[in-house]
Formats: C-alpha cells, sequence, structure tokens
C-alpha cells in the first residue's frame, strides 16, 4: 500500500538526510582545500576605547572566500570545523595571520593595538595549544601583549581544572586572555577568580537590552561593575545604535565593539581606517 501510495515518508526522510550528509562531506573536503589554498581570510573589526573614540585594537574574524559560493561567515563552518579536528589547523593559521597582521599595524603606527583571535573549546582542549601559542610568537616575533585569545565561557565549564591549566600556561606566555559573550554562558560566579582573564566581554544581547526597557540591559551594568571589582578590562560586543553607545558610556564601559562604529572589515580596508584615524 505504501508503494501504492508513493513513497514511503520513511525513503523521503532517508533522502533528506543523504543530502544533509552529502552536504556535509562537501563541505568538509572544500574546507580542506580552503585550508590548502589561501581561501580563507580574516576579518578585522575595531574595537574602540569609548572616551575618544580611537581604535585600541580589532576581533579578527574568519571569513571563507569560496570559489563558487562567495563568501561564507563563520556561522556556516566553524562547527564542522570543530567536529572533523580541522578546528586545529584553522585555529593556527588565524593565530599567525592575525599576529603577522599587528604586527605590521603596531610598527607602522607606532602605536599599542592589539588583536582578538577567537579560539573553540576543541583547541582549549589540545594538549598542544600552549605550544602552539608559543611557536607563533616565536615565529612572528610579535610582542605577546598584542595579542588577546577570546574563548567562550560555556567552553570552560565542560572540563575546567584542565582548562584553566591550559589558560595559566597560556598567560604565562604574556598572551591576554578574554571570555567572550560573557553573561550568557554560566551560572557560577565563583570560578571566574580562578581563570587568569584580562578581559570580560558583554554579550550583544545585554547591549540590544540597553534601549528596548529589557531589564537584561542591568546584566550589562552588574557585568561592568563586576570587572571594575575585579580589575579586568570590559568590551561591549554588538552596539548597533548610538543610544546604546550613550548607555554604555554611561556605565563607565571602556571599550566597545560594534557596527555602530565599524563593521568587520578586510585588512586593507581597515588599515585604511587606521592610518585615517592616525592622521
Ligand atoms: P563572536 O566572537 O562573538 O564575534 C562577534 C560576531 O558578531 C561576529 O560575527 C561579528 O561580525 C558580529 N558583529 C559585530 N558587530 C555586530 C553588531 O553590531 N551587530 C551584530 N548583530 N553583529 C555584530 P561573525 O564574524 O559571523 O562570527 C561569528 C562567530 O564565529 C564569532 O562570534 C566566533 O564565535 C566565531 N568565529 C569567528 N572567527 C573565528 C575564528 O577564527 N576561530 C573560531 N574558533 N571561531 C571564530
Ligand atoms: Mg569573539
Ligand atoms: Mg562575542
Ligand atoms: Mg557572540
Amino acid at each position: 500500500r505504501a508503494k501504492a501510495a508513493g513513497r514511503s515518508r520513511i525513503e523521503v526522510f532517508d533522502d533528506a538526510l543523504r543530502e544533509r550528509a552529502l552536504s556535509r562531506l562537501r563541505t568538509e573536503s572544500d574546507l580542506r582545500v580552503a585550508l590548502d589554498s589561501d581561501q580563507l581570510f580574516l576579518a578585522y573589526q575595531p574595537i574602540i576605547r569609548m572616551q575618544d573614540g580611537s581604535i585600541a585594537g580589532f576581533e579578527a574574524l574568519v571569513r571563507w572566500s569560496h570559489p563558487e559560493r562567495g563568501t561564507i561567515l563563520p556561522g556556516e563552518f566553524i562547527a564542522l570545523a570543530e567536529e572533523t579536528g580541522l578546528i586545529l589547523r584553522l585555529g593556527r593559521w588565524a593565530l599567525k595571520e592575525a599576529a603577522l597582521q599587528i604586527k605590521d599595524w603596531r610598527q607602522r603606527t607606532g602605536r599599542d593595538l592589539f588583536v582578538s583571535v577567537n579560539v573553540s573549546g576543541r583547541q582549549l582542549m589540545d594538549d598542544d595549544m600552549a605550544a602552539a601559542v608559543a611557536q607563533v610568537l616565536e615565529e612572528t616575533g610579535v610582542e605577546p601583549r598584542a595579542l588577546k585569545l577570546e574563548i567562550t565561557e560555556s567552553l570552560l565549564l565542560d572540563d575546567t581544572a584542565r582548562c584553566v591549566q591550559m589558560l595559566h600556561d597560556i598567560r604565562k606566555l604574556g598572551v591576554r586572555l578574554c571570555l567572550d559573550d560573557f553573561g550568557t554562558g554560566f551560572s557560577n560566579l565563583s570560578y571566574l577568580h580562578s581563570y587568569p582573564v584580562d578581559t570580560l566581554k558583554i554579550d550583544r544581547s545585554f547591549v540590544r537590552a540597553a534601549t528596548d526597557g529589557d531589564r537584561r540591559a542591568e546584566i550589562a551594568r552588574i557585568i561592568t561593575m563586576l570587572a571594575a571589582a575585579l580589575d579586568l578590562e570590559v568590551v561591549a560586543e554588538g552596539v548597533e545604535r548610538d543610544a546604546e553607545a550613550a548607555f554604555l558610556r554611561g556605565l563607565h564601559c571602556e571599550y566597545a565593539q560594534g557596527y555602530f562604529f565599524a563593521r568587520p572589515m578586510p585588512p586593507e580596508e581597515a588599515e585604511r581606517h587606521l592610518l585615517v584615524q592616525a592622521a
């Protein structure tokens, strides 16, 4: 009877799964090629000093310029890179690329700029992570303080002791650490003081709440106070509107980042931004 009624639901379901699996395989093999043939690049989004609007540093955000699909955002391939382990190669490439770039910009502007590079949990679980960071420092000759690693707090909850050790090993190199999307992933504040972090980055959902009359905006206030109390730097992410920037200034939030100030840009454009501001 199923045949008489056309293809069964199970068959259709199978087709959908097969299609998904195929598309994953394609993306995976494409990503391997991308890593071997320079299809990845980093976009740089300025991180602004609220006090005077100057550029303090940049966040490096990976982009994939796919020969057929155009520019692909990390949301479409980072998870796959993590599952396949390709994230280790991708991560090392990104770190070195960002280090070389910031070294160049520091030399040419004479300014104490930093670059913030995103690191995934899989990388932190890799026993060679600290050695990989040390190698990048050695190969590029960049000042360690010019590099920041961004880690999402939810990652740290999985295997706390091991992660804390890794963070200490990295911090000992002089590289700085930032907790990304802060406020979204944790339930226990007591761990904060055991992590050797320098910066808290307020998640954009709390920034957005600022002008929506949403009480989550109070979380932004509390994170800023927490950062001050623990002597940490604080960056707000995802600032899109003037009113959000004003709210953050009111909180004495020192740094901010978002479309309101500047979008992530290819290196040449970020460089123009930097040089215009220096002039
Ligand atoms: P994230 O680290 O929280 O980065 C911020 C994201 O917000 C970026 O998205 C950025 O383009 C976007 N953004 C910046 N300003 C605004 C704004 O004003 N409004 C809104 N709505 N969005 C804004 P993107 O580049 O698509 O990256 C997404 C995520 O992918 C990042 O979130 C990060 O977790 C991950 N990622 C990016 N690059 C890398 C990388 O090199 N390695 C790893 N492991 N993860 C990366
Ligand atoms: Mg980030
Ligand atoms: Mg973030
Ligand atoms: Mg985020």
